[in-house]
């Protein structure tokens, strides 16, 4: 947990989010500033600044945040059309830096940021 993260914030309870999903290691939620009819966010519950900052031992959870981000957006019903963007560094768009995966769709090319 990083004491400054507004996402370990939202994992920790101190804020609150409207969930989709919550294990031991990945949480879901719908994105506040939503920029598809179907806009949430899947992120790692261990504070990972950015991609850039995944290494082996993140390799598991990785992949599950696709995983996830899968099964949900079968249950929204945009199995057909939907987006995954993960925004690197401040120069790429990242606001947040909690690593997160957001899941556009239900709109023709869900894009961009
Ligand atoms: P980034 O630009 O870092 O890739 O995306 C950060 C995303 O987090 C934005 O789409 C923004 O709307 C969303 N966001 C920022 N703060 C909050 C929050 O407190 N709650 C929720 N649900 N989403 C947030
Ligand atoms: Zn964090």
């Amino acid at each position: 947990m990083s004491e400054e993260c507004i996402f370990c914030k939202i994992i920790a309870g101190e804020i609150p989010a409207d969930k989709l999903y919550e294990d031991d290691d990945v949480l879901a939620f719908w994105d506040i500033s939503p920029q598809a009819p179907v806009h949430f966010l899947v992120i790692p519950k261990k504070h990972i600044s950015r991609p850039v900052d995944i290494v082996e031992a993140d390799e598991q959870i990785a992949g599950k945040l696709l995983r996830i981000g899968a099964d949900l957006a079968k249950e929204q019903g945009v199995e057909d059309s939907y987006r995954v963007i993960f925004n690197n560094g401040a120069k790429s768009g990242q606001v947040v830096f909690h690593v997160h995966m957001h899941v556009l769709g239900g709109k023709e090319k869900p894009w961009p940021m």
